[in-house]
């Protein structure tokens, strides 16, 4: 969306769709949407995570399920003040870059450390299936943004970053005590060549419509609203 500065306003996970289609970038950053109705079965599902990891975290550990980054060398982020700031304020990592002409601004789920203190972006990913094994491209971006904003407000950020997905383990379970399986999933990111990205995308947005994509799907639906509201 643009805003009456005339920058760009972006998010780090509105990042991926362009990658997937840019008319489709284009024309979501173009125009409003209709207001979503909030996914709160999600949102319930990320708090609950959040005190998940949050319990552990006094112990200077993780939760059973993702002992396997102590092995990988990962230590929690222990000062809870500053990640709930991070969590909680959209401001707070917000990275605002007149001359490219965008501000990049959204709120983070974890940080993991480094054995020297570098940041590791984490995000808690909850579904009902379990991650395909191509799902880390959706999410590359939306965590490289993370590094950047960390890296804009003087961190020093890692090369990698982790998703934590949860999903339902047996659909065919009629109980609704439902048990939750999980996967720690390492994604090597790169904060300078997002940054790069960011100035590319900028770029199509500050140019006319790129046309309609004829191997995307959604596409076809945005054709119609694009032309609509010219006229
Ligand atoms: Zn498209």
């Amino acid at each position: 969306m643009k805003l009456k500065s005339g920058l760009w306003r972006l998010s780090p996970s509105s990042l991926y769709a362009y990658s997937e289609c840019k008319s489709c970038f284009w024309v979501d950053n173009h125009y409003r949407r209709a207001p979503m109705l909030p996914l709160l079965l999600n949102t319930a599902m990320d708090s609950i995570l959040k005190n998940r990891y949050d319990k552990y975290r006094k112990q200077k550990t993780f939760p059973p399920e993702a002992k396997e980054l102590l092995k990988e060398g990962i230590k929690p982020f222990m000062d809870l003040e500053k990640l709930e700031l991070w969590r909680e304020k959209m401001s707070s990592l917000q990275v605002e870059d007149e001359e490219v002409g965008y501000v990049l601004r959204g709120k983070i789920d974890d940080i993991l450390l480094e054995a020297d203190g570098r940041f590791v972006p984490a995000d808690y990913k909850s579904s009902g299936n379990a991650p395909a094994e191509d799902k880390q491209k959706y999410y590359r971006d939306q965590l490289a943004a993370y590094g950047f904003m960390f890296k804009k407000h003087g961190y020093k950020v890692s090369n990698r970053a982790y998703l934590l997905h949860y999903f339902v383990k047996d659909k065919s379970n009629p109980s609704i005590d439902v048990k939750f399986d999980s996967h720690v999933d390492l994604v090597k990111i790169n904060p300078t060549r997002l940054e790069r990205k960011l100035k590319e995308m900028v770029k199509l947005l500050n140019e006319k419509y790129p046309g309609h994509n004829p191997d995307c799907e959604k596409c076809a639906f945005y054709v119609g609203r694009h032309r609509k509201s010219k006229k």
